[in-house]
């Protein structure tokens, strides 16, 4: 059986199950509660059909791991669907929710502020651009993003890009679906994740902003790719750079998988990643897409910081 938190989505993991993880699985010790009287145990999925939350919409979740063509199937909610419907327990709060971030907890750390266009920094109320973009224009023509990058957005993305919290996914991605919702930015066209390069994701086993990526397009309709920008070389954090090396680190860190040009031509593209921090990594990748001829780069990322 896939573990809870691979489903969610209807494009499968880039990589399978995290091994680390289903190892770790075996330690877990269940403590039941029946007083050593015997309860026929009775299979989940049976159980699930009964409380109405039948998982067969999901089943094909986690098939066909090399498939990554156009989102298909029923579109489901990006907070996991029908699985949204169990309670779980808040990753900030410790409170019982619907998802991983609780509705109040929402309400409390996800206010919406006025964020620049371009890049989506937090400009005041009624201004549209912030002055980097008005003096020098980043590739990309709009910029989303969902929350400001501060408690507890960081402490969650933390542990869902270097910990292998995926159960975190749907909340994230919902927050971008929100965000979305009250924005004005054009419906996504094709959905494309910051790729990692090809060592990075066997070591970290998933790209997280594919995670993401493959949760919000079934929700838009939308298909979405994470084989058609590739990225062919690792650079160095961006943070730990001053920013006049942070262009040059990410140049040529991205390309386009040469067999398949012709399908960017004309498209408008949305790019996801988790944070945005410089802005270097999305507008290298948006030049390097608009290169190649797609018509229009937008970014969406969950989180951004308060300065470049
Ligand atoms: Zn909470
Ligand atoms: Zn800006």
């Amino acid at each position: 059986m896939q573990p809870r938190r691979l489903l969610g989505g209807t494009e499968p993991a880039q990589r399978g199950v995290d091994s680390d993880t289903v190892e770790a699985a075996r330690n877990l010790r269940i403590e039941v509660g029946h007083g050593g009287q015997y309860i026929e145990p009775v299979p989940f999925n049976r159980l699930l059909d009964r409380l109405g939350l039948s998982t067969r919409a999901a089943s094909g979740a986690a098939s066909g791991a090399n498939d990554n063509a156009a989102a298909r199937g029923t579109p489901r909610n990006a907070s996991g669907g029908s699985w949204s419907r169990l309670p779980s327990i808040c990753a900030v709060c410790h409170g019982w929710g619907a998802t991983r971030v609780c509705d109040e907890c929402v309400a409390r750390f996800a206010i919406a502020v006025p964020r620049c266009e371009r890049c989506a920094i937090q400009v005041p109320p009624g201004v549209r651009h912030c002055g980097a973009c008005l003096t020098d224009p980043p590739p990309h023509a709009r910029a989303l993003a969902a929350v400001g990058y501060g408690y507890p957005w960081n402490e969650l993305i933390g542990h869902f890009k270097f910990h292998a919290a995926l159960d975190l996914a749907p909340a994230l991605a919902h927050r971008l679906l929100e965000a979305h919702r009250l924005g004005d930015l054009p419906a996504p066209a094709l959905i494309l994740p910051i790729p990692l390069s090809a060592a990075r994701l066997r070591e970290r086993g998933y790209n997280q902003s594919w995670e993401l990526a493959r949760r919000i397009a079934p929700e838009l309709r939308c298909p979405a790719d994470a084989r058609l920008l590739l990225r062919v070389r690792d650079t160095p954090h961006q943070i730990a750079l001053p920013p006049d090396r942070r262009n040059a680190n990410v140049r040529g860190a991205f390309a386009i998988e040469p067999l398949r040009l012709a399908e960017l031509h004309g498209r408008d593209v949305t790019l996801i990643d988790d944070v945005m921090t410089t802005g270097a990594t999305l507008a290298e990748a948006s030049r390097v897409l608009l290169q190649a001829g797609a018509a229009s780069v937008q970014v969406w990322v969950v989180a951004r910081t308060a300065a470049r």
